[in-house]
């Protein structure tokens, strides 16, 4: 089985809670998404998104993407879609990182591996667990009353987990506002909800120590990505009580070895794009397990083509080391596909469908931008 055909798609995916503020004054109100179309000389086709969340998040951006994708997909014409670690070797040497780009083409090659094996991909990443795994909320950064009455809308819609997004400059409250945020979205914590406070590398161990000194002792929650930069990261780690979950410095292979290495951190979170797709995001939750880190299975943001990537991986997690995963399909407002995985019950399973599961809806996505045929 080869690749005959790559297909290119630019689609805009508006942001289903108008705007979206996250720490040192970042404003997101749409998501550009990649998505990609592979089709094969036996005429199995497959499909792959990457949704950068703004080029402000990571070192990664949607104009970086298609223009990655363009540079990789000639090379990946006339190769095994079902060979996905070799495929993944062939854009590693057509392109140097941009793992982003790469991430959209990995998925699309799983999706069509599946489909020509009549598996769920799920089942090929290792097996489902069978585990409903719950899903987690993206809370962003208001004030304390409105963040808590969206954890208590949220919890009403099935979700057990909130993302509690925190990181205010002094000008806007400090680590004083930061603490007030968390005391409030964690106020009605219900029993078995997981809460991630993720300042997405907003705070300095100063501020992130001022703050943690400031909020009543024995709540329960995990402290995401405080700080920009390793270094930072290490020095609160050595002085904090709260575990810390790494997130965007957890990017690369090597930084999943690192955090094992110095023991930087109790867990990360998985995002599909920000690994470069389901064959490292495989080796990341790998590592993990073996040393003992718990994961979160997120992407930077997407529709319900990155989600169906999420739902597949997060699947082969067991329970024990999986805390939650984002069900972005609800921050975005588009809907690019069809994907039998509603959040029933406290969460949501794999659907047994062939590859992904998903049907994309063609009229949604316009002309592809680029195309390349064998
Ligand atoms: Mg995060």
């Amino acid at each position: 089985m080869k690749i005959k055909t790559i297909e290119l798609f630019q689609v805009e995916l508006p942001y289903s809670g108008g705007v979206y503020l996250l720490s040192g004054g970042r404003e997101y109100r749409a998501f550009e998404a990649s998505i990609v179309r592979i089709e094969t000389d036996t005429g199995i086709e497959g499909w792959g998104e990457s949704t950068p969340f703004g080029s402000t998040y990571i070192a990664s951006h949607a104009k970086g993407a298609r223009a990655g994708i363009e540079e990789i997909a000639p090379y990946l014409l006339g190769r095994d879609p079902r060979q996905v670690d070799r495929i993944n070797d062939a854009m590693d040497e057509a392109l140097v990182g941009h793992h982003h780009a790469k991430t959209a083409l990995d998925i699309a090659c799983w999706d069509a591996f599946g489909k020509s094996v009549n598996m769920p991909v799920c089942e090929l990443l290792g097996g489902t667990t069978g585990f409903r795994m719950p899903t987690i909320s993206s809370i962003y950064a208001g004030t304390p009353e409105d963040m808590r009455s969206r954890v208590a809308r949220h919890r009403q819609m099935g979700y057990r987990g909130h993302s509690v997004k925190i990181g205010a400059l002094d000008s806007e409250g400090g680590p004083a506002l930061d603490a007030e945020r968390i005391a409030a979205c964690l106020a009605d914590r219900k029993p078995g909800e997981y809460f991630i406070v993720d300042a997405n590398g907003g705070m300095l161990p100063e501020t992130a120590l001022r703050m943690l000194r400031m909020l009543p002792d024995g709540m329960d929650f995990v402290l995401e990505a405080p700080c920009a930069s390793w270094r930072e990261t290490a020095s609160l780690r050595k002085r904090c009580p709260v575990p810390i979950i790494m997130d965007e410095l957890a990017e690369l292979d090597a930084d999943i070895s690192r955090i094992v290495a110095e023991d930087i951190a109790d867990g990360i979170g998985l995002k599909v794009s920000k690994a470069g797709g389901l064959t490292r995001g495989r080796r990341h939750r790998d590592i993990c397990r073996a040393a003992g880190l718990t994961i979160s299975v997120q992407d930077t943001v997407g529709s319900a083509i990155a989600f169906a990537g999420i739902v597949h991986l997060g699947a082969t997690v067991p329970e024990r080391f999986l805390r939650c995963i984002l069900d972005c399909r609800d921050m975005v407002t588009l809907v690019t596909a069809d994907f039998d995985a509603p959040v029933r019950d406290g969460g949501v399973l794999a659907p047994r469908a062939p590859g992904l599961g998903i049907t994309v809806r063609r009229d949604v996505l316009g002309d592809p931008v680029a195309r390349w045929t064998a």
